[in-house]
């Protein structure tokens, strides 16, 4: 863990960031839609694009992958969608122009599908919309938020700008058109500046890097508003649990009412905190929304039950009240569960660190042996 923690200290501000963006990931859906102005982002210089994972390719030749690799000298537009998501269909005119505009220069537009509901997660599905959607350009099946996760994703829509050498210098979540924002004139204002820009002398020197890259916001946006609760941008998936203080009383015991409603914290070794042997999930103690796999849970050494990756979706973050930490909260009651760190295991670097008294482990069925 102290390997891991100095080598990644020199951008621990951007890992925290990110890691509020993977956290926040599905819990944000149609969050573009209520922002006054989709963000903006644009600069000289900017981090290596995560290499793109998964081999579920469409409108590819064979519909083999693309790798990000093997585009370096030429400018690439990613972009990040689900079919159900209005605000990524809003944007799609705009994908096809571009991809017919600069495709005599080379440019590349690669959709990456990252379904949120149960439907959008068929790749059946997605293939009859992209089909019935006249998208032609390619299209990978994120179906289970790889990418999503290791591009710190946020919000549908989300386009990426990446430069010859592979590098993201431009970022533009939500609607490209809506309310003037001229989103897509933008962008196709960035690509001709891209494409003017010599190529990298060495084209493949850096792929390996992208394999463990994560995009580090801070050095293509301005992160100020991540201190903004999100909780009203929650996942419609998970829907919503309300309940009275009086309420909540009556239902959780005494240690769980001061972890999941006071935002207490339990002694660390006092409870839960061994990696399970089973297979099986972490639900919470509040609502009994699943929030973590068994098999994502670590020995941290806390004492506190610690998780690399929580299910997406179905748990979001904010800033904590003393700003320094951040808060990790159940998607469907917004019960307070713990708190992420930067510093926890590969692939995602990060430790949530949860209190045990706040969750239950409910172990999965195991099918009864058959008899003879
Ligand atoms: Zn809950």
């Amino acid at each position: 863990m102290n390997t891991t923690s100095s080598t990644r200290g020199g951008w621990a501000k951007a890992a925290a960031v990110s890691a509020l963006s993977i956290l926040g990931g599905a819990a944000l859906v149609g969050a573009a839609s209520r922002m006054s102005e989709p963000a903006l982002a644009q600069s000289k210089s900017g981090p290596l694009a995560p290499e793109l994972v998964g081999d579920s390719w469409l409108n590819t030749p064979g519909n083999r992958p693309i790798s990000l690799a093997s585009r370096r000298g030429q400018v690439s537009i990613v972009e990040f969608w689900t079919f159900g998501c209005s605000n990524c269909q809003a944007n799609l005119p705009a994908y096809a122009r571009w991809n017919k505009q600069f495709a005599a220069s080379g440019v590349q537009v690669i959709g990456v599908h990252t379904p949120e509901t149960s439907e959008e997660r068929s790749p059946a599905n997605v293939a009859r919309r992209v089909k019935e959607l006249g998208i032609t350009y390619p299209v990978l099946i994120d179906g289970q938020s790889e990418n999503w996760q290791r591009w710190g994703q946020r919000y549908w829509p989300t386009v990426y700008v990446l430069d010859k050498a592979g590098r993201v210098r431009f970022k533009w979540e939500g609607e490209l058109n809506s309310g003037g924002a001229g989103g897509e004139k933008k962008v196709a204002g960035l690509v001709q500046n891209l494409l003017r820009e010599p190529a990298p002398a060495t084209q493949r020197a850096d792929a390996r890097d992208a394999q463990d890259a994560q995009v580090d916001e801070a050095s293509i946006q301005l992160v100020s508003d991540d201190k903004a609760p999100k909780r009203e941008a929650r996942d419609k998936g998970v829907g919503h649990v309300v309940k009275s203080d009086a309420e909540w009383k009556k239902i959780l015991t005494p240690a769980q009412y001061d972890v999941l409603r006071q935002q207490g914290t339990e002694p660390p070794f006092s409870g839960d905190f061994h990696p399970k042997k089973v297979a099986g999930v972490w639900r919470c103690a509040g609502c009994g929304l699943e929030l973590f796999r068994a098999s994502t849970m670590f020995d941290s050494g806390t004492g506190w039950p610690s998780f690399w990756q929580p299910i997406a979706g179905h748990v979001m973050g904010r800033k904590d009240a003393d700003g320094d930490r951040d808060e990790i909260l159940c998607a469907r009651c917004g019960g307070h569960l713990g708190h992420v760190f930067n510093d926890g295991p590969k692939p995602t670097g990060l430790r949530y660190c949860m209190n045990s008294v706040a969750m239950k482990f409910q172990p999965d069925a195991k099918l009864p042996a058959a008899k003879k």
